[in-house]
């Protein structure tokens, strides 16, 4: 059975940590694709400083370049908040038996309780959480024991069930984030090296984040 990654996020804009960690876990996990979800409306946090197509686009030209990477602009189509837990739900419509496994950085995971229907997505998927610098795996609380209970460091795991696991895994750390990238860009310096030339110059084009207003 094929397996896919789900790899959700702002992408205002897509960096080389986003897609270094994409293309890892691709390679480790044996994944058959990983799709690329923008959020259009964000749930958690303030509304994106790029428009969803300017986003869509640099997304589209960052994944052209590796085969297995997929956009998937669902949640850019659908009115309303960007829920995962609607997009795993289509997914899983999709293709009932299918592997599907959410990816989030540990920042990310450390939030997941206060997703929409949070303790949902782990029924629709499993959980595949990549290491960032400065943030550590959660020992207590809800996430303490979704970890004590689905926690697996098996990729078999992962194939042999469609969802329910959660998996935790090193991946090269690349210190970079799209507000320090938005900073840096409405400071006057180059992003160069820190994401695609391809992406750069749809920055440059078009001039988003130009503004002070970065935020
Ligand atoms: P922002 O600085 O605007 O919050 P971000 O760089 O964290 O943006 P998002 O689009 O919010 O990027 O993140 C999407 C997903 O990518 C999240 O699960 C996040 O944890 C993960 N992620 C972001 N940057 C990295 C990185 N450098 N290494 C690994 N994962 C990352």
């Amino acid at each position: 059975m094929t397996a896919i990654g789900v790899f959700g996020g702002t992408f205002d804009p897509i960096h080389y940590g986003h897609l270094r960690t994409a293309f890892e876990l691709l390679g480790a996990l044996r994944l058959d694709e990983v799709r690329l979800v923008p959020a259009a409306r964000p749930p958690h946090r303030g509304l994106p400083v790029c428009s969803a197509e300017q986003r869509l686009a640099m997304l589209r030209a960052a994944a052209a370049e590796q085969p297995g990477f997929v956009v998937d602009d669902r949640e850019i189509r659908r009115e309303g908040p960007s829920y995962s837990v609607t997009t795993l739900r289509e997914l899983r419509a999709e293709a009932p038996a299918r592997p599907l496994c959410l990816i989030v950085g540990m920042d990310a995971f450390l939030g997941l309780p206060q997703w929409h229907e949070w303790q949902a997505l782990v029924e629709l998927a499993h959980v595949v959480v990549a290491r960032r610098p400065g943030w550590s795996a959660p020992t207590a609380g809800p996430l303490g024991e979704l970890l004590a209970q689905c926690a697996t460091d098996r990729v078999e795991d992962l194939h042999a069930a469609p969802a329910g696991r959660v998996y935790v895994c090193g991946v090269t750390q690349l210190e970079i984030s799209s507000t320090a990238l938005r900073d840096l860009i409405v400071a006057g310096h180059d992003p160069r090296y820190l994401l695609p030339d391809a992406v750069r110059a749809i920055i440059r084009g078009t001039g988003c984040y130009q503004s002070a207003d970065t935020r």
